[in-house]
């Protein structure tokens, strides 16, 4: 065993026999800092995933955060807080059921998506035709799927940076609609995930505009394997599909902002986002329950010691889920408002990892503060495009804002995103006290550039 690995071995069982020898009560030996239970940060996602709870866009559970939150900011310290309200297309599940029938007979783990078409009461009953691939289903002939159910897999694996949601992410977003648009009557999915637990994976679906919803839901991913191999094997498929969820038009939403004035009011604010819906098979404690906390604790803290030049707002958005909502509405409300900078956490609670930032050169010095102050708390500074996220994404594309990026450890994220296990207890306090750190030191640093940061014009797509 080499030298390194045997002493952080010998240290680990160290720490061991230092917890085996405490009382049950103590405190971990591990200081969890500003996300222990009891700080800002846990309280916020504890209570607002144990008092509210789930939270769909739309709903009357949204509504109840959006309450809950405006007291909550109000009793930190926040100034300037208000309920900013608009309405949405929203979607409201059902009874989600689907059983292979005749061959291979066996029910299936299902969820049905956001945005869903309806089917009978009494569910629908047809052939099921697999695709290995969104490729493949797109190349199947028009009209070739009428009184079918297209099922569509997928090879998604975890990764660090979460890349593959974009590309896997649009057998979800994308594949219900061109399944329609080829005559099946419903559609059903591998889940967008990484996990191997018996859970499908929620989430919207992007319909082509004016194209009728058709019956669209995820299965778990054991469940995919079982489709899988009994296609391979040439079995022919026939399911049975219910999923009897409803759209609903003129749903009540809104966001909530709130502010810590810095020293110049005058000046722009320091934008940092979240979202407070999140979908309704778990609690939404990593999405994005953790994010919440993460930005208004870290927002408190850096101005522990000194009241910051720039006033920082918070933005905990509405109705992100289902398609981004409160960013457009909080760009449309406060677009002709000018923002020193903005910044979103909706990753999860894992550690961050990796900072990128979007700064032109007259903001270098700025930028070398940033990766040298989050240099000791293992965050590695990287050249590549941000993200910013999709409530502060309006804001930023308007006003082409400098952007600092605090990436998540990705490689977990999915296996727990949209699904019944994203729960309070996913929390690693010390992760997320380490979240709550980077972003406290990163607000410090760009709440109080003496200068203006520029942001280098976006990259063309
Ligand atoms: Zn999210
Ligand atoms: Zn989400």
């Amino acid at each position: 065993m080499p030298a390194s690995l045997l002493a952080r071995s010998l240290s680990i069982a160290a720490l061991a026999a230092a917890l085996l020898a405490a009382p049950a009560t103590a405190a971990p030996a591990v200081s969890p800092g500003n996300a222990a239970p009891g700080s800002v940060a846990w309280d916020l996602v504890r209570d607002l995933t144990t008092d509210i709870g789930p939270r769909p866009a739309g709903s009357e559970a949204e509504a109840r955060a959006r309450d809950w939150a405006a007291e909550r900011l109000k009793a930190l310290g926040f100034a300037n807080v208000g309920i900013e309200p608009f309405t949405i297309r929203a979607y409201r599940r059902g009874t989600d059921k689907a059983e292979l029938v005749g061959t291979a007979a066996q029910p299936l783990a299902i969820t049905a998506l956001g945005y869903s078409g309806a089917t009978p009461e009494a569910g629908v009953t047809a052939p099921l035709v697999y695709f290995a691939t969104l490729a493949a289903l797109e190349a199947a002939p028009a009209g070739s799927l009428k009184g079918k159910i297209a099922f569509i897999d997928h090879a998604m694996a975890p990764t660090q940076d979460g890349s593959g949601y974009g590309p896997y992410g649009n057998v979800r977003r994308k594949g219900p609609g061109i399944a329609a648009d080829k005559g099946a009557l419903a559609v059903v999915i591998r889940s967008i995930g990484t996990d191997h637990h018996r859970n499908p994976h929620t989430g919207a679906i992007s319909w082509p505009k004016g194209m009728k919803p058709i019956p669209a839901g995820a299965v778990a991913s054991a469940d995919a394997d079982q489709v899988a191999r009994l296609s391979a094997a040439g079995k022919a498929l026939t399911l049975h599909l219910t999923l009897t969820g409803k759209i609903i038009d003129g749903a009540p939403s809104g966001n909530v902002v709130g502010e810590l004035p810095g020293r110049d009011p005058s000046l722009p604010p320091v934008l940092v986002a979240c979202h407070l819906d999140s979908w309704d098979l778990g609690t939404g404690a990593i999405d994005d329950g953790a994010g919440c906390a993460i930005v208004a604790a870290a927002a408190l803290e850096a101005r522990r010691q000194q009241q910051p030049l720039r006033t920082i707002r918070v933005l905990f958005a509405g109705s992100e889920e289902l398609g981004g909502f409160g960013g457009e509405a909080y760009a449309a409300r406060h677009g002709s408002e000018p923002h020193a900078l903005a910044m979103e956490s909706d990753f999860g609670a894992d550690r961050v990892w990796r900072v990128v930032t979007n700064f032109a050169p007259s903001a270098a010095a700025t930028k070398a503060q940033l990766v040298a102050a989050l240099a000791p708390l293992g965050i590695v500074a990287q050249e590549g495009e941000v993200e910013g996220g999709t409530d502060v994404g309006a804001i930023i594309k308007r006003q082409t804002l400098p952007v600092v990026d605090l990436n998540q450890d990705g490689t977990h994220y999915f296996d727990l995103h949209h699904t019944p296990d994203d729960t309070l207890d996913k929390i690693d306090p010390a992760m997320l006290a380490q979240n709550v750190e980077a972003w406290t030191r990163t607000l410090e640093i760009v709440a109080n550039a003496p200068q203006p940061i520029a942001a280098s014009p976006a990259p063309a797509h």
